[in-house]
């Protein structure tokens, strides 16, 4: 597969009802804009405006470009649907338990030596499977100053407190101002020695991502950058100079995807999804299982079609691009890497890429077998 071609080199004019209706320039934030550019049918109004009155909507002209038709894995992402407002019965509004482990408006605290903090909820567009998206939206959502002190005030009260994940809502839709007082605050905390910075904006609203800003993100601590892209297409040539423009100021660039049904639930597609992150330099961190947030069952894809596509691509891919398949348990319990596992531990047994099965003591060379083992192993790279 040509590297080339995943990343959205292709010139794309989104869906063609935006032509000389000036959406391409503002994007789309409504049922009228949505239905004038041919992503829902006019039949779809009521549903639409029922769920506008629940979660926001916003699809940016970055990603508008990038649609060809409303089901593609593009419009997949970020067109509402009616669904959206039939809760399954396992879904519900803090999936992972957020709510329940914020000491203060703004901070998480689920783990000893890590807190989130979330500046805001303001996004560059709205995610239809977010499991924040009962409180994301473009109304508000900012920590005022006082908000913030309070924040930055029990960072500072926690020395076990070693690493910040900035995350919101997006950190990059503060201004370089607020963004860098923000990092200053954190700069000067002594035991907080690494800076994570979860954001959509390098794919979303890369031209947001300019030298200003990435300016505020560099330091001495150990900060890193990680982008949210579900799709190859999402890499195109003005993200990935956006993403540049973090890594020449010596941020490192993860990146972090949610297994999505119609997006990247195939082969191809997450094959191509790895691939444009590593061809960006960005080293693929967590495949996430979606979380089950009100309204998100179209995009589940369950745990077991996980494993067998990671498994499927195991022999496919350079171990470079191999991200960690994980779960949020429900209710605050914490991250799990879900495999695929390789392993049998009890029969002393292991599989190789290819799924045949292997004692782990060695026997006798067997020159086919490890001829056989060769070739898997050369073509897991
Ligand atoms: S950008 Fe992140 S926080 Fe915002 S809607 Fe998408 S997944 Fe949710």
């Amino acid at each position: 597969m040509a590297i080339g071609n995943q990343g959205g080199g292709r010139s794309r004019t989104g869906p063609p009802g935006i032509r000389g209706t000036g959406i391409r320039e503002t994007g789309i934030r409504g049922t009228g804009a949505l239905i004038q550019a041919g992503l829902a049918a006019e039949a779809q109004r009521d549903g639409l405006d029922a769920v506008a009155g629940r979660y926001a909507t916003l699809i940016p002209p970055a990603f508008l470009d990038l649609i060809e038709h409303p089901h593609d894995p593009i419009a997949r992402q970020v067109v509402p649907h009616p669904d959206e407002l039939h809760t399954a019965p396992q879904e519900r509004e803090d999936p992972i338990g957020d709510d329940a482990l914020s000491p203060v408006p703004g901070i998480v605290h689920r783990y000893a030596d890590r807190a989130l903090l979330k500046p805001l909820l303001v996004c560059p567009l709205y995610c239809r499977f977010c499991f924040r998206r009962e409180h994301v939206g473009p109304g508000g959502g900012v920590l005022d100053d006082d908000a913030l002190d309070v924040a930055l005030g029990w960072l500072r009260d926690h020395p076990a407190i070693g690493e910040v994940i900035l995350t919101g809502g997006d950190p990059l839709m503060l201004s370089p101002r607020r963004l860098g007082r923000i990092m200053a605050a954190l700069d000067g905390i002594a035991h907080v020695h690494t800076i994570r910075i979860h954001s959509r904006v390098p794919v979303a609203d890369p031209a947001r991502l300019d030298d200003a800003l990435a300016d505020t993100l560099a330091g001495d601590k150990s900060i890193w950058l990680v982008v949210h892209a579900n799709h190859a297409r999402e890499f195109t040539p003005a993200a990935r100079a956006a993403i540049r423009r973090v890594q020449t100021r010596a941020i490192p660039v993860l990146g972090q995807s949610v297994l999505l049904r119609g997006v990247n639930d195939s082969v191809e597609a997450m094959e191509g999804l790895l691939r444009a992150m590593v061809a960006a330099r960005v080293k693929p961190y967590y495949l996430h299982q979606l979380d089950a947030a009100p309204g998100t069952q179209r995009f589940h894809v369950p745990i077991q079609e996980g494993l067998a596509l990671l498994a499927a691509l195991r022999g496919r891919v350079t171990g470079l691009a191999w991200p960690t398949y994980v779960l949020d348990i429900p209710g605050g319990h914490g991250k799990v890497p879900l495999g695929p596992g390789y392993l049998d531990p009890h029969a002393g047994r292991v599989r190789d890429p290819s799924g045949v099965s292997h004692p782990l003591a060695p026997g006798p060379l067997d020159p086919e077998a490890a001829g056989h083992s060769l070739a898997a192993r050369g073509a897991a790279g």
